[in-house]
C-alpha cells in the first residue's frame, strides 16, 4: 500500500522537469531522500534475512537472492546486508540514517567503531558522534570517529597500526614487453612521507605544464584545455625524479628535516591527540621509531596557541605563517578541502585596510579562493 504511494509520487517526480530540481534547496532535499530511502532499504533487506523469507525459492542465503532477484552485483548485497545486521546495534544511527541526515558512508564509519572492545563505550558515545556525521564535513567527522576510536580502545589501535606496518610492501616487476608495473601498501606516516614529496614534485610538474599551456594560448588554460600530460603521466615523472635525487644525493648529506608534521593537543600531551598534518589521525605509538630522529616537526596546541612575531610584516613568514598552517590545516573556504602546503596565507582585514599580520588575521585559502576573495564573501554553510 505505501510502496504504491512512493510509486506514485516517483511517478510524478519523473515527469518533473530536472531543471525545476536543480536549485540549491532541492539538491539537499532529494540527496536527504536519497539516504532516507536507502537506509529503509536497507532494513528491510536485514528484516528479510532475519526472517528467512529467501528460503521457499531454494536460495542458500539472503545475499545469492537478492543478487538473483535483484540482478545487484554480490559484493553490494552482501554490504547491504552486512550494514543491516550491524545497524540493529546502532539506533541512534539508525534513526538518524532513516530520517536522512546522514548517508550510508556515515553509517559504515560507525559500523567500523563497533568491536568487543569497544561495544560499551559506543552504547554510551553513539548519540554523541551521530551528532557529529550531522554537523562536520565527512573528512572531519571521519577524524573524529578516528580519535574516539583511539580513546575507547588503545591498545587495539596500537596493535592494528603495527599490523598496517607490517604488510607494507612494495611491489615492482617488469613485464614481458619490458614495461615496470608495481602497486605498493605503506602505513600513514611512511605513506605521508612518500606521498607528500610525490604530491610536491607533481604540482611543480603541474605548473609548468600550466605556464607551457598558456604560452600557446595565451590566456590561462581553462577546464577544456589539455595540459601536455595528464596527472597520472605527471605523478610517473615525479616518481623517476624522485629516484633520480635520490641517486645524485650523497650517502651523507643532511635531510631538509621535517619529513612530516605531527599536531599534538596541549591537554592531551598525556594522552593520545595526535595527528599528521594532512588530518590523518595516528595512535601515538606509532611515531616511537620516529622519535630518536629531528625528521619530525612537532606542533603543540597550547592555550592561548601564540606565537609572537612582530605586526608590521606585510607578509605571513616563520612562525606566524607555520602556526596559522597548523592551526587551520586547510583551505578555509568552507566548500574546499586543499591541504595546508598547497594554500597561502591570506589576510582576514586587508593589510592595505591596515590589517595586521596577526595569527587572527590570518587563514589559509587555496590559491583559487584566495583569487576569487574580492569577487564576493563566501557563502555560508548552513549548520
Ligand atoms: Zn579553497
Amino acid at each position: 500500500m505505501v510502496l504504491d504511494d512512493l510509486a506514485e509520487v516517483l511517478e510524478r517526480l519523473r515527469e518533473t522537469d530536472r531543471s525545476a530540481l536543480a536549485d540549491s534547496e532541492s539538491i539537499v532535499s532529494l540527496q536527504r531522500s536519497l539516504a532516507s530511502m536507502e537506509a529503509i532499504v536497507t532494513e528491510a533487506t536485514a528484516a528479510f534475512d532475519a526472517a528467512g523469507n529467501f528460503v521457499p525459492d531454494g536460495a542458500l542465503t539472503a545475499g545469492a537472492w537478492i543478487t538473483a532477484k535483484c540482478r545487484v552485483p554480490r559484493g553490494e548485497a552482501r554490504r547491504r546486508l552486512h550494514r543491516g545486521r550491524e545497524l540493529r546495534f546502532l539506533p541512534e544511527t539508525a534513526r538518524a540514517w532513516a530520517a536522512g541526515e546522514i548517508t550510508g558512508a556515515h553509517v559504515d564509519v560507525m559500523i567500523s567503531l563497533r568491536g568487543p572492545q569497544t561495544e560499551e563505550a559506543l552504547a554510551r558515545d553513539e548519540a554523541m558522534l551521530v551528532d557529529q556525521a550531522r554537523k562536520l564535513t565527512f573528512a572531519h567527522f571521519t577524524r573524529a570517529a578516528a580519535y574516539w576510536r583511539q580513546l575507547a580502545d588503545p591498545d587495539g589501535c596500537d596493535q592494528e597500526a603495527e599490523r598496517r606496518r607490517a604488510r607494507r610492501d612494495v611491489y615492482l616487476v617488469q613485464s614481458f614487453r619490458g614495461s615496470w608495473l608495481g602497486a605498493m601498501n605503506l602505513d600513514p606516516l611512511n605513506g605521508t612521507i612518500v606521498s607528500e614529496e610525490l604530491e610536491r614534485l607533481e604540482h611543480q610538474l603541474f605548473e609548468a605544464d600550466r605556464a607551457e599551456a598558456r604560452e600557446i594560448l595565451g590566456r590561462d588554460p581553462g577546464p577544456g584545455d589539455h595540459l601536455a600530460r595528464t596527472p597520472g603521466q605527471r605523478r610517473a615523472d615525479a616518481l623517476v625524479e624522485m629516484a633520480i635525487r635520490s641517486k645524485s644525493t650523497p650517502h651523507n648529506a643532511r635531510k631538509p628535516a621535517p619529513l612530516f608534521t605531527v599536531l599534538v593537543g596541549w591537554e592531551t600531551l598525556h594522552g593520545r591527540i595526535c595527528q599528521l598534518e594532512n588530518g590523518t589521525v595516528v595512535p601515538p605509538g606509532s611515531l616511537l621509531p620516529w622519535l630518536d630522529r629531528a625528521d619530525l616537526e612537532r606542533a603543540v596546541f597550547a592555550p592561548g596557541r601564540r606565537i609572537e612575531i612582530s605586526p608590521t610584516n606585510r607578509l605571513f613568514t616563520g612562525a606566524t605563517r607555520r602556526a596559522i598552517e597548523v592551526r587551520d590545516r586547510e583551505c578555509t573556504h568552507p566548500f574546499c578541502e586543499v591541504t595546508a602546503p598547497f594554500c597561502q596565507v591570506d589576510h582576514i582585514q586587508p593589510w592595505a585596510l591596515g590589517g595586521p599580520t596577526l595569527q587572527e588575521n590570518g587563514r589559509l585559502l587555496c590559491p583559487r579562493h584566495n583569487g576569487r576573495r574580492n569577487e564576493r564573501p563566501p557563502p555560508v554553510v548552513a549548520a
